[in-house]
């Protein structure tokens, strides 16, 4: 393929008609900011498609993810788990909260916090000192638990229920990239007290950018309603505690319902990218593909693969010579215990699972308009680089 090939980006958002139409709606009748019809469409399509009792937009990921920390009750020199193999905004999160994460592994058979783990280091590793369950090492009080459902891919929610249950210790999940995950045919609000999604130009359904807190605790979407909305009680500038502005605009949610009225769409195109990819590579000695554990319904948010062995191209120069070609393909995260604003967070005993799995992933072109002939040339590329 000449190096004057079309350029394939690796997840790109899907736009047209219907986003186009909606946008135009807001400019006609001159909703363009946080007032107007759809914001409360785009929340209410999301906790219908999610299982939730309500969903309070936010302006991204990350403020969704702060403010569900907030209403979960994290506040300053607590603890909040979360596993090293994530996006550093999963971190962010919890330092915006003026907290630390606890930082634990991963299975590698779903890239998922793992849980065996996390039920060990809450045995061996914390107390309780008056009703509070802390941190023996470090003395922190142990808010919450941050799952992060990795490529969209969901962890056991029978599992993570029963373990918030036996310690009294809340589950926000982070899961922005799993819009349309189902655990054993439960829907994401199923897990935990409080879950996010990220509606970020590179996820499945996009909002331009955005985010959306779901539950289905009522109370507890209300109370992420007002924090988000600068903890205003009344229209006469009265505020009971510090809150936010994170409230998303008519404009971004207009672009959300659009995006929302096909996702099964735009879900079931990235299941096929990612079983495309995941046939084609299957034969190749030192591939592996990404995880697909029994039970979970993932929402293959990214696809690609794993270098298994060491004697094959990394990934890091697999993308450049893919760049070449004009096709973009990433390596994927660096773990939070190797960044320097979380290096010195308390850690579980081992984090080897994500040390030994994060230089050898390479993400692959899998935006949801990604062609068959298109698909088949990454994959034509990827082959002869392998085998070269
Ligand atoms: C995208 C993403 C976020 C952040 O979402 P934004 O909307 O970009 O703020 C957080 N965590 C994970 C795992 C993500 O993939």
């Amino acid at each position: 393929m000449p190096s004057d090939a079309p350029f394939i980006p690796l997840a790109v958002p899907v736009t047209g008609a219907a986003e186009a139409r909606n946008l135009q709606a807001c400019i006609d009748e001159n909703f363009v900011s946080s007032v107007g019809p759809f914001v409360t469409r785009f929340e209410e399509m999301v906790a219908a498609s999610t299982g939730a009792a309500g969903a309070v937009a936010t302006s991204a990921g990350t403020t969704g993810l702060h403010v569900a920390l907030v209403a979960a009750g994290v506040t300053r020199d607590d603890l909040v788990v979360l596993p090293t193999f994530t996006f550093i905004a999963s971190a962010n999160a919890i330092a915006h909260c003026g907290a630390l994460p606890w930082l634990m592994d991963i299975e590698a058979k779903s890239w998922n916090l793992d849980l065996d783990q996390l039920d060990s280091e809450f045995r061996r590793h914390t107390q309780r000192d008056g009703g509070i369950l802390r941190h023996r090492a470090t003395g922190r009080r142990i808010a919450a638990v941050m799952p992060v459902y990795c490529l969209g891919m969901p962890l056991d929610f029978d599992r993570l229920n029963a373990f918030a249950e036996e310690w009294g210790v809340p589950v926000v999940a982070d899961a922005a990239a799993a819009i349309g995950v189902r655990w054993r045919g439960q829907p994401l609000a199923a897990a935990g007290l409080l879950s996010v999604i990220s509606f970020n130009g590179n996820k499945t359904a996009t909002a331009g950018g955005g985010g959306m807190v779901v539950s289905r605790d009522k109370e507890l979407i209300a109370l992420v309603r007002h924090l988000t909305t600068t903890a205003r009680t009344s229209a006469d500038y009265t505020h009971d505690r510090v809150g936010f502005n994170y409230r998303l605009t008519n404009l971004q949610a207009a672009v959300g319902c659009a995006q929302m009225e096909r996702l099964d769409e735009l879900v079931a195109a990235k299941r096929r990218i990612s079983a495309v990819y995941e046939r084609a590579f299957s034969q190749i000695p030192g591939i592996v593909p990404f995880p697909n554990p029994p039970g979970a319904e993932s929402g293959c948010w990214f696809s690609g693969l794993v270098i298994e062995d060491s004697r094959l191209p990394s990934p890091v120069s697999l993308s450049s010579a893919l760049r070449d070609k004009r096709i973009e393909a990433r390596t994927f995260w660096k773990p939070v215990h190797l960044q320097a604003p979380f290096a010195d967070a308390p850690r579980a005993e081992s984090l080897r699972v994500s040390e030994d799995l994060w230089q050898r992933v390479l993400t692959l072109p899998c935006s949801t308009n990604l062609s068959e002939a298109e698909q088949d040339r990454v994959i034509g590329v990827v082959r002869d680089l392998l085998h070269a």
